[in-house]
């Protein structure tokens, strides 16, 4: 079973509660469940009797973590609470145990049929959840769906890797040799995965125009938590923008979701949930010029609190406030 190789993780966490407050589905639904603790005292009982994997509750637990690895960033011995629970997924589904509703998605993931338009030596890739063409109009753009990652955090590894090698023909096809993209999900598989192609967050890509005023950013679990990066906090300050710290710690994830890709397909509620806390830990919602460097986020607030001022990193850097 993949869950074996982690093992440490098992025995670390399941009696551990020191990360509980950085759990972000503990913090909207009190459940010891949705902790590490958890979902380790699970996957523990699956590794004990393969039996137990037959309780749907445990299932779907396993399915509804958030993924936002503030645990792990945070744990002081960096016990990869995350990688485990991505292993129990692909065990499950495996065993053929995924609910009804994660197979329905996984198929509909699987059918993307990827296409570059445009021109331009740079190849911009639009993520489903993105709507920001504006900072990008210089450059050629792959679209068609997602590159994988979905696929690939729903524990279906086989049906990703055919998705994305598809991506990659059409990459290949495409001439370019630098992909620049927004999702911050898409750009964590695609920097390891692209062989021969220079992958950039938009980030790390777009110059920007000066700005001025205080901002308030919702800081990505990809960039942050899965790959320890400033940029999204580096562009905003060299652009001339003043910080102003969110919530109560810099430890949380306040992204709703955003590393779990699909989250809101398959737990609306949750995901509503989860934008209920933002709204209640904004000091000013409606006044507040809330920055996301995470397409999937915006879109989700924009559904669940259409009441905050959300907006996209891309777009302050290419529009301002
Ligand atoms: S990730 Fe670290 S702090 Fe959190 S439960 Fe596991 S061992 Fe404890």
């Amino acid at each position: 079973m993949y869950m074996e190789k982690y093992l440490d993780v098992i025995n670390a966490c399941r009696f551990c509660f020191m990360c509980r407050h950085l759990s972000p589905l503990g913090n909207v639904t009190f459940k010891e469940a949705d902790t590490p603790r958890g979902r380790a005292l699970i996957m523990d009982r699956f590794r004990l009797d393969r039996a137990n994997m037959n309780n749907s509750d445990y299932i779907q637990t396993i399915y509804e973590s958030p993924l936002s690895a503030a645990c792990r960033f945070h744990c002081v011995s960096h016990y990869d609470e995350a990688g485990l629970m991505l292993a129990g997924r692909k065990d499950i589904v495996e065993a053929g145990l995924a609910p009804e509703a994660v197979k329905t998605l996984a198929e509909e993931l699987k059918q993307a049929q990827f296409k570059v338009e445009g021109a331009g030596k740079v190849l911009y890739y639009r993520d489903p959840y993105s709507d920001n063409a504006d900072a990008f109009s210089g450059c050629k753009v792959i679209s068609g769906g997602d590159t994988g990652k979905a696929l690939e955090v729903l524990g279906f590894s086989a049906d990703a890797e055919a998705v994305f090698k598809r991506f990659k023909q059409a990459v290949a096809d495409s001439g370019c040799d630098t992909l620049v993209c927004s999702c911050p999900a898409s750009y964590d598989m695609l920097k390891n995965k692209l062989d021969g192609v220079k992958v950039l967050h938009s980030s790390e890509y777009i110059e920007g125009r000066k700005g001025s005023g205080q901002v308030y950013l919702l800081e990505s679990d990809y960039l942050k938590n899965y790959n320890n990066m400033t940029s999204a906090a580096d562009m905003l300050i060299r652009l001339g923008y003043e910080l102003k710290p969110f919530g109560t710690n810099r430890e949380e994830s306040y992204t709703a979701g955003e590393a779990a890709v699909v989250y809101d397909k398959l737990y609306p509620r949750l995901a509503e949930k989860l934008c209920e806390r933002i709204v209640e830990l904004a000091d000013d919602p409606g006044k507040d010029i809330l920055v996301t460097a995470s397409p999937y986020t915006k879109a989700v607030l924009k559904k669940y609190a259409p009441q905050l001022k959300v907006m996209l990193l891309d777009e302050i850097a290419v529009k301002g406030v």
